[in-house]
């Protein structure tokens, strides 16, 4: 968390100062009606300084800050390492869309990560399942317990890594996202390495 930088912590950006017209820049409350005033404004006018420009003599115009949004501080997403403000630790949109990788056709199994959900294209339909190719080198299986829905060859659908087996194989099941972030990991992308994926969430990689 830090402070914006745009409005310095303030939440707000001045966009002019002029001379306070109803004490004429003295800051002192002589010359003012003060049966128009709120109740603080009275107060600090019985005090001695112009409720307007609150003694300062000068009257800013503002507007809300839109780098903070009026927060006066930036978090960084913990997803996407992008700024945002509000609540919790990742930004709305991460919140909101998961994330959807993609793979290039040289990204091997290091770059999986169980739990992720990855586009892939159904190869081919067999008794206990179906075939689901990641890329050119991956491929999965959605165990036919887990087909909840009819698939057929070609079909890209969306399916999450439960497992990667000792021996290599890939246990999908299908995801169905209603709304996501695509996530494009290439080749040149080290070796796809998963830990890394998370922060790259939102931004297209590319060689
Ligand atoms: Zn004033
Ligand atoms: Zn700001
Ligand atoms: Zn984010």
């Amino acid at each position: 968390m830090a402070s914006c930088k745009a409005c310095g912590g303030s939440g707000v950006i001045v966009l002019d100062e002029k001379k306070c017209t109803a004490c004429k820049g003295t800051g002192k409350a002589k010359s003012i009606n003060l049966s128009e005033l709120s109740e603080k404004q009275l107060s600090q006018a019985l005090g001695g300084s112009c409720p307007i420009c609150e003694g300062t003599g000068v009257v800013r115009v503002t507007e809300k800050c839109r780098e903070c949004d009026g927060y006066g501080e930036i978090k960084e997403c913990k997803v996407c390492g992008s700024a945002f403000n509000g609540d919790g630790d990742t930004c709305e949109k991460c919140r909101r869309e998961p994330s959807l990788y993609r793979l290039d056709d040289l990204c091997d199994a290091n770059g999986l990560q169980v739990g992720e959900v990855y586009e892939g294209v159904v190869n081919g339909i067999v008794d206990f399942g179906a075939f689901v190719d990641l890329n050119k080198k991956l491929r999965g299986l959605i165990h036919i317990s887990n087909l909840n829905f009819e698939v057929n060859a070609g079909d890209t659908v969306h399916v999450q890594l439960k497992n990667i087996k000792p021996n290599g194989n890939l246990e999908l099941i299908p995801r169905k996202l209603k709304s996501y972030e695509i996530v494009e990991v290439t080749k040149d992308f080290p070796r796809c390495v998963s830990s890394n994926l998370s922060k790259h969430v939102g931004k297209t990689i590319s060689a």
